[in-house]
């Protein structure tokens, strides 16, 4: 089938590269210039495993394209999918603009009979707006408007659209939902499932599972704030839960807040919904508020425990919203690193991916080509990003570049007594720290950082 792809981001980019995997030839559409321009020559704008192999491969045998021009494209299309960015505004609700633009955009150039496919992740009522843009600058009612949410986790993009767990498709027309049917065979054919339900309740959908997503996040944040209390190990009461198959093991690990491009925007835009449609949705309201109070708390925490004062020095290592994707936006790191320099604190950061980005949004901040070079002269390091690359950090070279003794693991990747070995306190999330050892034994201990030493040079003067 003929295919085209309106906007090229994550989402875009992804789903036209797997959809042409499948077999369908599809071209990629989006207002950015530069970034047709770099992907036409096989150069991939994110940071996506996986993602650069497949679209040279789908650039190779001719059936991926990028264009910079509609008329090339829309025309031949049997399905035009919209897959602009849907930000937040400021009442929580989303901002539909690039979707009505991209809706208005396509409607005279589409053929007779096409669907338009809503990917963007929209509010309930959404698919039927856009029927009406597009009937409306028609003068006819030959476009079908369907939903199909997408549910990729970045970072995993292309096994998720490779693999999903299901998909959805909403619309309200047959023979809408014939086309996508056949256009998602070679999924189904697989053993994929696919839910075929109307606009309103694919919409719903997506909303509603990652708003339980988000929760899951938000619930076992607050669990790891009672085992500390209770000197409980969070770890095991997630895996004790997680093992029940009623909740799952997954979205059970602790950490720093959640952010990135879907939760927090999602988790408002439904809260929204609801106020607006007099349904209201109490316990996300609470989870959002919860979830960014946590940001300024474990900032506040790194301050106090580190015994932090204006002029001294954090080293954050992750800028990234989680590992494996170069995407900051709403990054929990960008909250803490506020609220670090509000206090007077000089941060200097690594992230193996995403410091192009964090330079884009934050300033007084000194980026750091290594974790080491972050962490030199530090008086608290704080890792907020799960990369592979710092779960095996070189923990002894660490704590010998660093002038204070506090690793504030907030992502909960190392052993306790592994940190405790090398002379550092280890702040991690729901569990209970153990005493530091004053034992250099095991390969790269220290030799001469013992913890006192480290705390006594680290006081506030
Ligand atoms: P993105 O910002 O990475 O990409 C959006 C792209 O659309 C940009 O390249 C932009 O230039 C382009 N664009 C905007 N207006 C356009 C127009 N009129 N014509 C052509 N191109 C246009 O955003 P994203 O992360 O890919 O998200 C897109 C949508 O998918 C959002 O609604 C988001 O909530 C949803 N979503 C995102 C993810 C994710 O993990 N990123 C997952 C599921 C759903």
């Amino acid at each position: 089938m003929q295919i085209v792809m309106i906007g090229a981001g994550y989402v875009g980019l992804t789903t036209g590269t797997c959809l042409a995997e499948a077999g369908h030839n599809v071209s990629c559409y989006d207002i950015d210039r530069t970034r047709i321009a770099r992907l036409a020559r096989g150069e991939i704008p994110i940071y996506e495993p996986q993602l650069e192999a497949s679209v040279r491969q789908g650039i190779g045998n001719g059936r991926l394209r990028f264009t910079n021009q509609l008329d090339d494209c829309v025309g031949e299309a049997d399905a035009v999918f919209l897959a602009v960015g849907t930000p937040s505004r400021a009442n929580g609700d989303i901002d539909l603009s690039q979707v009505n633009t991209a809706a208005r955009q396509i409607a005279t150039r589409l053929r007779s009979g096409a669907v338009v496919v809503v990917k963007s992740t929209v509010v309930v009522g959404t698919c039927r707006r856009v029927q009406e843009i597009i009937a409306r600058q028609r003068q006819a009612s030959d476009i079908s408007v369907a939903s199909n949410p997408e549910f990729l986790r970045e970072g995993a993009a292309m096994h998720d659209c490779t693999n999903p767990d299901r998909i959805i498709v909403g619309a309200d027309e047959p023979r809408a939902d014939a086309i996508l049917k056949k256009l998602f065979a070679p999924f189904t054919q697989q053993g994929v499932p696919l839910i075929s339900t109307t606009t309103a309740n694919a919409e719903l959908i997506k909303y509603a599972a990652n708003a339980f997503l988000a929760l899951k996040v938000g619930f076992i944040n607050e669990v790891a704030d009672l085992c500390e209390s209770a000197g409980g190990d969070v770890a095991i009461v997630a895996k004790g839960m997680g093992l029940d198959r009623r909740i799952g093991t997954s979205f059970l690990a602790p950490g720093p807040g959640y952010g990135g491009s879907c939760f927090p925007k999602d988790t408002r835009a439904f809260a929204a919904t609801g106020r607006r449609l007099g349904a209201s949705q109490r316990l996300i309201e609470t989870l959002i508020e919860r979830n960014e109070q946590r940001k300024t708390k474990l900032a506040r925490r790194v301050i106090d425990e580190a015994g932090l004062v204006r002029g001294s020095t954090a080293a954050v290592l992750g800028l990234a919203f989680k590992a494996d994707t170069d995407d900051v936006r709403e990054s929990a790191a960008l909250r803490i690193i506020d609220a670090l320099q509000e206090a007077g604190i000089t941060v200097r950061a690594h992230d193996p991916q995403a410091m192009k980005n964090a330079r884009a949004v934050l300033s007084d901040v000194q980026f750091a080509e290594s974790p080491y070079e972050a962490a030199r002269g530090a008086d608290a390091v704080v890792v907020l990003t799960e990369w592979d690359a710092y779960r095996t950090l070189n923990l002894g070279r660490l704590a010998n570049a660093m002038r204070g003794a506090t690793l504030f693991d907030y992502r909960n990747l190392f052993a306790p007594g592994d940190v405790a070995r090398y002379g550092l306190r280890h702040v991690s999330l729901g569990r209970s720290a153990p005493a530091p050892s004053t034992s250099t034994a095991g390969a790269g201990a220290p030799t001469s950082s013992p913890w006192s030493r480290r705390v006594a040079a680290n006081r506030p003067v």
